[in-house]
């Protein structure tokens, strides 16, 4: 573990293509932090980026790229499809292009398994869901636009409607799904593994304002090992088996956050994290016209 080198690992997607272990996130970053959060990420070793239409800062992480100076064929980027563009998938695609710059994605995920009415966002479509996005996602592949495609916040019960579907060809390669010590999803994360499906854990800190990051578990390990918290966070997430995503706009907590090599947690270790108690929950699906948190994940 401790030879392990955590800032070039990749972990293997179903479609062959590896995916960088350790990629920045983006969501909340403020109008003109990104593109230098970008910037400083991928002069500090970065290769994955994480970002979202929903975001609103797509053409900013496409300045930092450019900024940066790294080539696109280097860098992973993942984007995602807005609820309100399931009907217009190829639209919605295009535009996250357009604004960040560049003529293909690694990753396209559906942001959410919620398919929202644009003309009154309180309502789910009558006539289409979930099932139908992924059927006009899967058009994507082959393309030359989109390497590989996924979904996020999929619960199981939701996973298991979408693979049953007679219109489902394709496995999604990736599940992005909210994962911390807070949060672990044991149940959810083993359903995606069995299905061959990657998960990238996102709020891998546990978000805003953490109460991760005064844990006494956390920080006993921090001490012990001469690290920050937010590194054996990631370093957790990273022994579990999935990519992880932590998002910081500040340059010296995003070059901190990529000092991940040369050490490991122990088993031991890792058990005193799984067996934090305390449970909380960044994103909740209140705000979505339907429920796509089930109680299934744990
Ligand atoms: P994270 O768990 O990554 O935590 C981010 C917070 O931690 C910010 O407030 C950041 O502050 C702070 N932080 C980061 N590094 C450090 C450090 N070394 N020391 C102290 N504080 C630190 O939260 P997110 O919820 O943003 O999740 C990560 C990414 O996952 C998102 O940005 C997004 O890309 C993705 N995501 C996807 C979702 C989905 O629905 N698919 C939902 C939620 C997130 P600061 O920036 O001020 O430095």
């Amino acid at each position: 573990m401790a030879e392990t080198k955590q800032t070039t690992r990749t972990f293997t997607l179903n479609t062959g293509d590896k995916i960088p272990a350790v990629g920045l996130g983006t969501w909340r970053a403020k109008p003109n932090e990104v593109a230098t959060a970008v910037e400083a990420a991928l002069r500090a070793g970065y290769r994955h980026i994480d970002t979202a239409h929903a975001y609103g800062n797509e053409r900013e992480v496409g300045d930092g790229i450019k900024a940066s100076g790294v080539p696109r064929s280097e860098i992973w980027l993942t984007t995602k499809l807005d609820n309100p563009w399931h009907k217009h998938v190829v639209e919605g695609l295009n535009a996250s292009l357009e604004a960040l710059q560049t003529d293909y994605l690694d990753l396209f995920l559906m942001h959410w398994p919620c398919s929202t009415d644009p003309d009154d966002k309180s309502k789910h479509y009558a006539d289409w869901d979930f099932r139908d996005t992924w059927r006009e996602m899967q058009k994507l592949v082959g393309t030359g636009k989109v390497r590989n495609i996924g979904v996020s916040n999929f619960a199981i019960t939701n996973m298991e409607k979408l693979l049953a579907s007679p219109d489902t060809k394709i496995v999604p390669a990736v599940n992005q799904i909210e994962l911390h010590p807070s949060r672990p999803s044991p149940k959810l994360v083993a359903y995606n593994t069995s299905k061959g499906i990657h998960s990238t854990g996102y709020s891998c800190l546990g978000s805003l304002d953490s109460p991760l990051y005064t844990n006494d578990k956390i920080l006993g390990i921090a001490e012990a090992k001469g690290k920050t918290p937010q590194q054996v966070l990631l370093m957790w997430g990273l022994t579990k088996g999935w990519s992880v995503i932590p998002k910081s706009v500040t340059p010296k907590r995003v070059e901190a956050n990529w000092q991940l090599d040369g050490w490991g947690l122990t088993d031991e270790e890792v058990k005193a994290i799984d067996s934090i108690p305390d449970r909380f929950k960044v994103c909740d699906d209140k705000w979505l016209p339907v429920q796509v948190f089930f109680g299934d994940d744990e």
